[in-house]
């Protein structure tokens, strides 16, 4: 797909004023874009970063045809915009992005399935809506097992993790609830991520494999260069999908390694993803600059050079009090604080990134700032 590059001073209009976007609009302010938000919050990250902000509710069609009118082009930070928005944004304006990957990736099933139908290698999964489905489940995939709903789940919210029949009753209730798919549940040697944008004409870079640690299934940290051989693999995988699913823009793609060092996709996040936010200092472009330079219709970089190691941690609510007693003694931290006002124990508030050669060591001494944590 071919679409008019916007010149210094056009407009790029972001739905949702998250930390995502925010960093989006950090990148587009430095290429000489104007940037207008949509967001329901009027407190969110992005309200003092924005040239223009627009307080509605995503599924406010009146206020995302205002975005759309004055915007040249439209993104979005935010995967679950209702789908009959979506296609009429994409009808009426310039959306890059498209509608076919939202639409597919924010329901796990259709995602789940769609990845198969590209010849990805996904983990066991079947489609649950009763209690007789459940029984099937036991019987197919046996335990332990994943239940995830369909939609709206993040950060393992809408997860229920079934590792017997003693544990099956709050599943039993989740899936009389919502939809959910069920998944195997695998013994995780690592997690791996993958970021890659997509420009005009197909035009493909990768960012290097992402290293992930999760806990209480919320991403903790990220390592840079990844300590794994698989990211050939990898990337072959992320290939299948760029050829099966439209999107322009820049996305992530999480990974399991099992035991046995088979890789399986996990999910894709059709947007910058957390696991990503290491680029902004580690390597030459970031994943928000190589967003909008494909959104924006330019071309992009042939590579991406990782120009140090890097250690990306999260900071959650209940780091921040202790960040805020010890960061002054730490310059080699790069801290980003993306300005929500309510702080919450388990609430993204911010992420450091450390550069370093020595990343053992680093991991170590981040480790003993915040022990305790998690
Ligand atoms: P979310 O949308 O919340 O990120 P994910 O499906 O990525 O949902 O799950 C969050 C985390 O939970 C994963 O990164 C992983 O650590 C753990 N997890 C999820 N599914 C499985 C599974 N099938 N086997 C092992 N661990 C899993
Ligand atoms: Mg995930």
């Amino acid at each position: 797909m071919n679409f008019d590059k916007l010149k210094f001073g056009q407009t790029i209009g972001i739905i949702g004023g998250g930390q995502l976007g925010k960093m989006m609009a950090q990148s587009a302010q430095k290429m000489g874009f104007r940037v207008i938000v949509l967001d329901p919050d009027p407190d969110c990250p992005c309200q003092y970063v924005a040239h223009q902000f627009i307080e509605a509710a995503y599924d406010d069609i009146e206020a995302l045809n205002q975005l759309g009118e004055l915007s040249d082009v439209i993104t979005y930070e935010f995967e679950n915009i209702a789908a009959e928005q979506l296609k009429h944004l994409v009808e009426a304006y310039n959306v890059p992005q498209g509608s076919q990957a939202i639409q597919l990736l924010q329901d796990r099933l259709t995602e789940k399935q769609s990845l198969q139908d590209a010849g990805a290698h996904v983990v066991p999964f079947e489609q649950v809506t009763s209690q007789q489905d459940l029984e099937q489940v036991i019987q197919n995939l046996g335990y332990p097992f994943m239940i995830k709903t369909r939609f709206g789940g993040y950060d393992g919210k809408g997860q229920i993790l079934v590792r017997s029949e003693a544990e099956l009753e709050e599943a039993t209730q989740l899936v009389m609830r919502e939809e959910c798919v069920a998944e195997q549940f695998l013994e995780l040697h690592q997690e791996v991520s993958l970021t890659v944008t997509v420009g005009q004409n197909q035009q493909t870079v990768f960012f290097p494999l992402q290293e992930n640690e999760h806990r209480d299934q919320i991403l903790f940290k990220t390592i840079v260069p990844a300590r794994s051989n698989q990211e050939k693999r990898a990337r072959q995988e992320v290939e299948k999908i760029i050829n099966a699913i439209h999107f322009i823009g820049t996305f992530t793609v999480e990974f399991f390694i099992d035991q046995n060092q088979n890789l399986y996709v996990n999910e894709i996040a059709p947007r910058p993803h957390n696991s990503g936010h290491y680029s902004i200092e580690a390597c030459d472009y970031s994943q928000f600059d190589t967003h909008i330079l494909a959104v924006t219709g330019q071309q992009l970089p042939t590579q991406i050079e990782l120009l140090k190691p890097a250690v990306m941690m999260n900071l959650l609510g209940k780091d921040l009090d202790l960040l805020e007693d010890v960061f002054h003694e730490h310059p080699e931290w790069h801290i980003h604080i993306y300005g929500k006002h309510e702080r919450k124990a388990s609430r993204k508030m911010g992420h450091m990134t450390i550069l370093t050669h020595n990343v053992e060591q680093t991991e170590q001494r981040m480790l003993e700032t915040f022990e305790g944590r998690g």
